[in-house]
């Protein structure tokens, strides 16, 4: 039995260390998901944020950058349908310059209009009244027109201008019929775009880009003139513009360079679009900070959570190591290591209880040593004491059944319960105790012991005291019929105990 009730107790604590652990990682677990999530939720916030405020850049410098094409155009248009008028030849220069120029966009970015004939040779220049010979029908802007009648307003790649770099926009003239008569073309000025980027408060490694609609890159920031005038279209071909679609964005590499960045794109209905790119580390870089500062607290805590748990459980532990150990005290015979009066106590009242409940036998063996007075008195008290132990190692090599409860009464005098057995199988029982008694004793110093056996069945009114005084009577018997000897409690004896 105690090796039950231990087995009992550790459970018990081994249960409530588990709970503890248990509640603690789950704990754990829980705070560390909130804190996953309201981190994931602030990381979505300062993306869609960088976002708006990209998208807010992206939309004025498109806006810009459209109302200039579109007013420069105005003017192209302007000059366009004034070369047809069949009244323009007639007029003087001068009077030809105030016609065709006078509304002609005369920004300080803007280069001077010019007009070619169907030969690509220049005939009016905004600039001059006498222009210097010039042919341009080799260069695209010009070409285009004469090839391809519906081309619109054409904006070329960006390319020396007149000794500046500019991107040269151009409208064909056409006659009524529609036969070519010749290109009006102008040029916006690279330092259109330095000024409008310079206005702009931007962060290092913040780009922006200007694309013309077949994707040729009409101008940068951070300005790099190798990639102006590059075709993504051609130049990279793996980076599919459908991961940038209009008004959208984008994280991660972009075609130009590898930082990865959040990009996003605006085009209105102009000729260009604008995307503009924040690189992610600075998107992210407050996030981070504060992530690794809540990340850093939550490390501390949990450590500190299973740190205590830990502890706490090993307490636990120990605590019921150390009941155990005490109750073990509390009801052993420290002499002899079996149960005492008060331990035995409890368990007969237990056994009678279940014997009752199952109507099966229990019985007792009171064990006494004999002339052990005589004994103490003759080898002193401590070979007493040996001898003692001696039949206490007797009694429990003889008693083996889990069930079976061995005690040391008191003095010299021990008790052997034996739940389901019957008094003939008690008094093998005892009968073995007893031999084995005389065969350990050396022939000198003989130790015997009497033994009383009763064995009864619960029945209603009975207590377990009965059973007590049975195997006491029996005893009695032993000693008076000379001791060493086992007696069964008669059965006139249990029914005058009943
Ligand atoms: P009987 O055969 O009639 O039982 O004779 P007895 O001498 O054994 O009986 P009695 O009850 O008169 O004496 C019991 C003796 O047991 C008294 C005491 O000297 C001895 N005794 C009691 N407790 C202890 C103990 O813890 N150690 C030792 N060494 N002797 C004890
Ligand atoms: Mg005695
Ligand atoms: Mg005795």
């Amino acid at each position: 039995m105690p090796y039950e009730r231990r087995q009992q107790a550790k459970r018990r604590w081994r249960l409530s260390t588990k709970l503890l652990i248990a509640s603690s990682v789950a704990t754990v677990i829980g705070f560390s998901a909130v804190c996953t999530s309201v981190m994931l939720d602030m990381r979505r916030g300062e993306e869609e944020l960088a976002r708006q405020t990209l998208e807010n850049l992206a939309s004025g410098i498109d806006a810009d950058i459209s109302r200039n094409i579109e007013l420069f155009d105005l003017s192209l248009r302007a000059v366009a349908g004034a070369m047809v008028m069949p009244e323009i030849k007639q007029v003087s220069k001068e009077v030809r310059h105030l016609i065709l120029f006078d509304h002609a966009a005369t920004a300080k970015h803007f280069g001077a209009i010019q007009v070619f004939d169907s030969t690509g040779q220049l005939v009016v220049d905004a600039s001059t009244l006498d222009p210097l010979p010039e042919n341009r029908s080799d260069e695209e802007y010009f070409s285009i027109h004469r090839d391809q009648p519906y081309t619109g307003l054409y904006i070329s790649k960006p390319m020396l201008h007149r000794s500046a770099y500019a991107i040269v926009l151009s409208r064909r003239i056409s006659g009524e019929d529609g036969s070519f008569l010749g290109v009006v073309a102008g040029s916006i000025r690279f330092s259109y775009f330095h000024e409008l980027f310079g206005r702009l408060t931007l962060a290092p490694g913040d780009a922006i880009t200007v694309l013309r609609r077949d994707r040729t890159i009409i101008m940068r920031t951070p300005f790099d003139l190798d990639v102006i005038g590059t075709n993504l279209a051609e130049a990279r071909p793996n980076w599919s513009a459908d991961n940038l679609k209009d008004n959208s964005s984008y994280a991660g590499a972009g075609p130009i360079d590898p930082t990865p960045r959040l990009y996003v794109r605006r085009s209105g209905n102009g000729p260009l679009f604008t995307v503009v790119g924040k690189p992610l580390d600075g998107v992210f870089s407050l996030w981070r900070k504060e992530a690794i500062r809540i990340g850093a607290i939550m490390a501390a805590l949990v450590l500190f959570v299973l740190g205590t748990t830990l502890f706490l459980a090993r307490e636990i532990g120990r605590r019921a190591e150390a009941e155990e150990k005490l109750e073990e005290l509390a009801t052993t015979d420290a002499l002899t290591g079996l149960r005492n009066r008060r331990k035995f106590d409890a368990e007969i009242d237990v056994e009678w209880r279940r014997a009752g409940r199952h109507a099966t036998p229990l019985a007792l063996l009171i064990i006494d040593a004999d002339h052990f007075k005589a004994f103490n008195d003759t080898y002193g008290h401590q070979a007493g004491d040996q001898v003692l132990v001696g039949i206490a190692i007797c009694i429990s090599d003889s008693v083996r059944r889990a069930g079976d409860c061995t005690a040391r009464l008191g003095g010299e005098e021990f008790a052997v319960l034996l739940p389901g057995q019957t008094a003939v199988e008690a008094f093998d029982v005892a009968e073995m105790i007893r031999r084995k008694v005389e065969q350990w004793c050396d022939e000198e110093t003989i130790t015997t012991v009497s033994i009383g056996v009763a064995s009864l069945t619960p029945l209603a009114g009975q207590n377990w005291t009965d059973l007590v005084e049975a195997a006491d009577r029996a005893l009695y018997a032993a000693k008076a019929n000379g001791r060493n000897q086992s007696v069964v409690a008669s059965l006139e004896a249990l029914s005058l105990v009943a």
